[in-house]
């Protein structure tokens, strides 16, 4: 990692320390974020990372998203998560295919954070299947387009006020070229935002339905082309899949900073319990699998615009990453023994946090597939 990479990651360090670990224990227990947070995010200049600086953003790389997302998973797991939703998922994409209307319109109040970002693709009935089982279903009438259905899941959902949303807007029959990627605002007539629900990890980042009843959106807020809504979602899979698996990076990390001082500490059979062999495997298990994790995101997201593979790759980082973490975290709780087992203590808040990176943007089965079956395409005659 070169000079100016280091130093980025200190600035994006001393925001984490300062701004979302003294609240991570708090933000887990109450299920909610301090309401300025994303404000602070957005004066210290980390919400648009990649994005050209006349839209406010910080014209920086991929890589440069990945630290960030890393630091904050550190601090805050599920802040960094949300951070992750919002900044990629979001912001990214609408940059990538918005027009220059919408992205004067929509990119500085996201980026300044005064605006939070979700994409909603995930139904009740289309999950892994999302393309061939998406139900929300948008129809042209004159210079609107009418929507209606259920997106499920969806991450900042409760509180955003920007929507990427995916709608089938041709017969299934259209196959892949039959979804149409929207941009919905809170407030839109017949667009209601549900409930928050009540989860198992990354708690404090919101998760919820979206209802969508005659809902009437602008033909001006389309995103991209009409029906090619899939090349859209694809294209930005990748780049999601790889911010996403710098929060397990931060999660195994955020274990390490646990354990190690503890394994230093805690006295058994009169000396620290870090001098016996098998919690020094542990140790030398857990750094392993953090550094071989960051060792695939990293080569990764340093050459992800020119990458070859990136697809496979960017599926195959997110499936090791997001199994180390949650080993990781499960052995962080072994090494502190009882007190690992304490809500109170940090360990299991890592261990919950970590599960949702092996089923978000896409289950660690699906990236198997989509790795293997990358491997054994046929070849070009
Ligand atoms: C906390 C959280 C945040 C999320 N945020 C968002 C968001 O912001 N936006 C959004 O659109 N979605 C979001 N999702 C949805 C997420 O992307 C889906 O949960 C995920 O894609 C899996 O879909 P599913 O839950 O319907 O599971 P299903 O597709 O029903 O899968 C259930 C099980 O079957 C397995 N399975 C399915 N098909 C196959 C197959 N062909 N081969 C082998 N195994 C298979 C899966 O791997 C899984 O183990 C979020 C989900 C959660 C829990």
């Amino acid at each position: 990692m070169n000079k100016e990479l280091e130093k980025f990651r200190d600035k994006a360090r001393e925001f984490a320390t300062a701004e979302l670990a003294p609240y991570a224990a708090q933000i887990d227990k109450d299920d909610e974020f301090p309401s300025d947070m994303w404000t602070k995010i957005g004066d210290a200049n980390l919400m648009g990372i990649t994005i050209p600086k006349e839209y406010g953003g910080e014209a920086l790389s991929y890589m440069h998203h990945v630290i960030v997302v890393e630091e904050f998973s550190r601090a805050s797991g599920s802040a960094g998560f949300a951070y992750a939703a919002h900044s990629n998922i979001c912001v990214d994409n609408l940059y990538k295919s918005g027009t220059e209307a919408q992205r004067q319109k929509y990119l500085p109040k996201l980026i300044s954070g005064e605006h939070v970002g979700a994409l909603a693709m995930s139904e009740p009935n289309a999950g892994s299947d999302v393309v061939g089982s998406m139900e929300c279903h948008a129809e042209k009438k004159g210079n609107v387009w009418v929507a209606n259905g259920t997106k499920r899941w969806i991450t900042n959902g409760p509180y955003a006020e920007t929507f990427i949303v995916y709608m089938r807007t041709a017969g299934k029959e259209a196959g892949s070229k039959s979804i149409t990627a929207f941009l919905v605002e809170k407030g839109m007539a017949g667009f209601t935002q549900g409930i928050k629900k009540d989860k198992l990890g990354m708690r404090g980042a919101g998760n919820c339905e979206l209802y969508f009843k005659d809902c009437e959106i602008p033909e001006e807020n389309v995103l991209g082309e009409v029906n090619k809504g899939v090349a859209l979602l694809m294209n930005g899979l990748d780049s999601e899949r790889l911010i996403l698996c710098a929060g397990p990076l931060g999660i195994m990390q955020a274990a390490m900073d646990t354990v190690i001082p503890y394994v230093q500490e805690r006295v058994q059979f009169g000396q620290a319990i870090a001098n016996f062999q098998m919690v020094q495997a542990k140790i030398a298990e857990m750094y392993t699998k953090l550094e071989a994790s960051r060792g695939m995101v990293y080569r990764l997201g340093e050459n992800f615009t020119e990458h070859k593979n990136r697809n496979r790759d960017a599926a195959a980082a997110c499936f090791f990453s997001s199994e180390c973490s949650t080993s990781v975290a499960l052995d962080a709780i072994q090494l502190m023994g009882g007190r690992g087992y304490m809500n109170e203590e940090i360990p299991g808040r890592l261990l919950r946090d970590s599960k949702i990176y092996e089923i978000g943007g896409g289950t660690n089965e699906i990236r198997k597939m989509i790795i293997a079956r990358d491997l054994t395409k046929p070849a070009k005659k």
